[in-house]
């Protein structure tokens, strides 16, 4: 069989290939069909945080599979319930309520439908370069993509990020909530200015806006908290998640203040959310990476590659930034040809828009592993012309 000649003929499209057939993982390591390894800093997109088959993930999905995979939210379930009290356990006490579903766009879908239901308005804000999604209400708040898609969901500003005189201007009282990440992932590793984020929910808070901070890739120690929120004291409304939540398994979620209170039943719902074999993943999660004592790791680890990434010197590279091990290098000219570079060199990395190199790993990855990965993008960017 081969898959590339496979999928090449028969899938959408949409994605464009990078030339490699994977097969397995390990770790912070995946390999192909040829049997060669790759330090895979894509790690899913951020997905793989504990690491490729890690093995008290493994252990989780098989014995619960073995129990029962699916149930319906209309019946109570043992392991979405223990997985819903350990998520909150991760939350400031005010975080009383989750709506489980099953990826970061159906987590940012919902949110905007609950801060509407909620607040009987209609508008949403949302930054320039923000990336929520590709189903129509979050692609109407994200600001790439939207081309050729149009009508979109109405009443939807884009703000510069980073600006809270902005902010000022676009919240009014028929805006239902400001979506924002803490972080930028897809729009190019723009780590918010200290104190925006709470200018933001200030403002929110003053006009009867609610907040929805999308932690859909900053979420569960990536950046070195367990959300990044945190970092900046704030206390969101809605928080959404998805990505590394599920240990790889699809998962994704909503997490409410108690102000808000319940939802009626009916006013929304999921197939799929808080099916058992995912809330058994997320809980392998959630204990592999308080075992690990995964922030505080992360904040060593990311602060050492950081130091040797920004030691590296190469005129190509025009900055480096990012929190924990979310890593966005900005070249002075377009990144593909580096990423085919250092593929060869058998490191995975990806895009963060044309000239931006982004680093998501494993957050296993050991320091040894970082060290591979430095020594590769140095090697591959010092050759470079500007
Ligand atoms: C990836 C991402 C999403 C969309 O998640 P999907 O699971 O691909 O639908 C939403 N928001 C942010 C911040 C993301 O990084």
């Amino acid at each position: 069989m081969d898959a590339a000649m496979i999928e090449g003929r028969h899938e959408s499209g949409i994605y464009a290939k990078r030339g490699l057939t994977l097969v397995a993982g390990s770790g912070a390591r995946v390999m192909d069909e040829e049997g060669r390894t790759y330090l895979d800093c894509i790690g899913g997109h951020g997905v793989a945080s504990v690491g490729h088959a890690n093995p008290d993930v493994v252990a989780a999905i098989q014995e619960q599979a073995n129990r029962l995979i699916t149930c319906p939210g209309s019946f109570h379930n043992d392991v979405r319930a223990r997985y819903i009290e350990r998520l909150l356990g991760r939350f400031p006490r005010s975080f009383r309520r989750v709506f489980l579903c099953n990826s970061g766009t159906e987590a940012v879908e919902g949110a905007l439908k609950i801060a509407r239901y909620h607040t009987g308005r209609t508008g949403f804000v949302a930054a320039k370069r923000g990336f929520h999604g590709r189903t129509f209400g979050a692609l109407s708040v994200t600001w790439n993509h939207r081309q050729g898609f149009e009508p979109l969901v109405p009443g939807v500003r884009h703000v510069p990020f980073g600006d809270p005189a902005a902010l000022e201007a676009a919240i009014d009282h028929d805006t239902a909530a400001l979506i924002l990440e803490v972080v930028q992932g897809e729009g190019g590793v723009h780590v918010a200015p200290a104190g925006y984020l709470a200018r933001a929910e200030a403002i929110c808070r003053e006009r009867g806006a609610l907040l929805v901070i999308d932690e859909v890739q900053t979420g569960f120690a990536r950046i070195g908290e367990w959300f990044a929120f945190q970092r900046d004291g704030i206390e969101p409304d809605l928080v959404c998640l998805a990505k590394a939540m599920g240990g790889g398994v699809p998962m994704g979620a909503v997490v409410m203040t108690e102000a808000l209170g319940a939802l009626r039943p009916g006013v929304h719902g999921s197939t799929f959310g808080g099916n058992p074999l995912a809330c058994a993943a997320a809980s392998a999660v959630l204990d592999y990476l308080e075992k690990e004592q995964m922030p505080e790791t992360v904040r060593r680890r990311g602060a050492k590659l950081f130091e040797h990434l920004r030691a590296i010197d190469a005129p190509v590279i025009r900055d480096v930034r990012g929190l924990g091990l979310m890593v966005g290098i900005e070249l002075r000219t377009r990144v593909t040809p580096f990423l085919k570079a250092l593929q060869d060199r058998g490191i995975l990395a990806l895009a963060a828009g044309p000239t931006v190199l982004r680093l998501l790993p494993p957050l296993v990855i050991s320091e040894s592993e970082l060290d591979e990965v430095v020594a590769g993008i140095s090697a591959v960017l010092k050759g470079a012309g500007v």
